[in-house]
């Protein structure tokens, strides 16, 4: 499965399969997994992607982890949290 990273400092997307974590490729900071699919994300309206760029910009860093807009994707997965 892919999923789409967003970096939360400048905002930059980016698709990667089978990782979890991932760090930005123009500032080089920890990025956040967008908990959304790669399939999913291809669908969205260029205005949804910004909305959720801009969500993960808002964020805080130390609650990234907990910043899960997207929460039915933990059913898909097992042992996600560990
Ligand atoms: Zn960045």
């Amino acid at each position: 499965m892919m999923y789409v990273f967003i970096c939360p400092l400048c905002g930059c997307a980016r698709m990667i399969a089978s990782k979890r974590f991932a760090d930005c490729p123009v500032c080089g900071r920890a990025m956040a997994n967008c908990e959304i699919s790669y399939e999913d994300w291809v669908q969205l309206p260029e205005e949804e992607r910004e909305r959720l760029i801009a969500q993960y910009r808002e964020a805080e860093c130390g609650k990234l982890t907990y910043y899960r807009p997207n929460k039915h994707y933990d059913s898909r997965e097992n042992n996600y949290y560990m």
